[in-house]
């Protein structure tokens, strides 16, 4: 597995995977990797080099979000990312990926509005940047982003089509814990018994999709899921049934619909979302 830590490392490497493989993937991480992390990279198909970046992108992260407490882990992420197949990882510093005089930013609008836009000002707009940044120096023919993260792969999508970029965007499903809590490196904040309540939230989720199947409509769905969130502790920022691309609310399911969720627990703001 190759590393490069500077621009000119990063072209050499690259030029090296692309003499072996005819496709390139990346796959963007901030660290911290678990099995959610690494079913990206097996979402690549076969005879793709595989990229991932670890940067943990000071740009997606409110002036309230404590950038020093994102968990860092280089050599567990090394260990990881070799086993399972990566083929070069590239480790930017900040200052090769906002260089002195940096004056560019991409804001999409449409998908990045509301829910997570609304409950982070600015996260989409440093997400996008950094995404078309890295898109810029890896040259990927595609690149994997997880549906954990769905408002996230939207935008991107939503991007990568109005900028036209040569790159295909590959979304993966969410890896969940055995007992349905998404993957995520915000669990490890959670105390062992806010750990044992965690698993509702995918629950609640499931709970509005089976009444939604079963006629319910989508009005009353959703607010016994709100409630049984209520129930066990947590505090709902949203959840609510959107268009699957655009993200705006609907009235009932229809073919794409999702149903998403934000919700408290303790100080811990965990994220979920499935299919309706
Ligand atoms: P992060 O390091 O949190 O920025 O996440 C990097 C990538 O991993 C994003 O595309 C996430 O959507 C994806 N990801 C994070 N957790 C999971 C998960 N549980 N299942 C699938 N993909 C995930």
């Amino acid at each position: 597995m190759l590393l490069a830590r500077t621009l000119p490392e990063l072209r050499d490497a690259c030029a090296a995977l692309r003499s072996r493989y005819p496709l390139l993937a990346l796959v963007p991480t901030m660290g911290a990797l678990h099995d959610g992390h690494l079913a990206l990279l097996r979402a690549a198909p076969p005879v793709t080099g595989i990229v991932a970046s670890i940067f943990v992108n000071p740009l997606q992260f409110g002036p309230s979000e404590d950038l020093s407490r994102y968990p860092r882990d280089e050599a567990g992420d090394l260990a990881k990312l070799k086993g399972a197949g990566c083929h070069l990882v590239w480790l930017p510093d900040v200052a090769t990926m906002y260089p002195p005089g940096d004056a560019t930013a991409i804001e999409v609008r449409g998908p990045a509005e509301r829910w997570e836009g609304d409950a982070r000002p600015g996260h989409f707009r440093g997400v996008a940047t950094v995404v078309a940044r890295l898109f810029g120096q890896v040259r990927p023919d595609l690149a994997c982003f997880g549906e954990k993260d769905w408002q996230q792969l939207q935008v991107v999508r939503r991007m990568v089509a109005d900028l036209l970029l040569p790159v295909e965007i590959v979304g993966v499903p969410t890896v969940r814990e055995p007992d349905g809590l998404a993957m995520s490196s915000r669990n490890r904040f959670l105390s062992a018994e806010e750990r044992g309540r965690a698993p509702a939230l995918h629950g609640a989720l499931r709970g509005v999709a089976d009444r939604l199947s079963a006629g319910t409509p989508a009005g009353p769905a959703l607010t016994a899921g709100r409630a049984a969130l209520f129930a066990k502790g947590f505090d709902v920022d949203y959840l609510e049934l959107v268009e699957g691309e655009t993200l705006t609310p609907l009235p009932a399911p229809e073919t794409g619909s999702r149903l998403i969720a934000a919700a408290r627990l303790g100080g811990i703001r965990l994220l979920d979302n499935i299919a309706a």
